[in-house]
């Protein structure tokens, strides 16, 4: 690891920070010192949740569930212990992230009627190409 270091200018006498390359600068910048912590790639997926003009609340609710940690019923029993484990939705015994957003009845109906909608879009676009409109 190593280190963005403040030294002596020989030639201004001003204090001069080191950086990358044996790079000299008067300011202390954040990129120069990347070496404290380890850059990771970018996720492509991650597009979809973060954009410009998304509304941040959906954004962050959506970026927490991508990352497992909505306060769901088998989450929330590793902090307490006796805690309400069912869905508030349906009471199903226990809440998951699969249940939520998958297997819970009102969930798969809005699944459904969104791939209706997919497909008849679809279907649209298909019949318009087949007919050369
Ligand atoms: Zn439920």
């Amino acid at each position: 690891m190593r280190k963005q270091k403040l030294i002596r200018s020989q030639d201004s006498g001003i204090m001069l920070w080191k950086g990358r390359n044996d790079r000299y600068n008067k300011k202390f910048g954040t990129k120069e010192t990347s070496q404290v912590r380890v850059a990771k790639p970018t996720i492509e997926e991650y597009k979809g949740i973060w954009f410009p003009h998304s509304t941040r609340k959906y954004s962050f609710i959506t970026w927490l569930a991508t990352k497992n940690r909505l306060a769901t019923g088998d989450r929330t029993q590793k902090w307490k212990r006796n805690a309400n484990v069912s869905c508030v939705f349906c009471q199903y015994p226990k809440g998951n992230i699969e249940h939520l957003f998958v297997f819970m009845p009102y969930t798969f109906k809005i699944w459904e009627e969104l791939m209706k909608c997919q497909m008849s879009a679809s279907g649209q676009v298909l019949g318009s190409l087949e007919r050369g409109s």
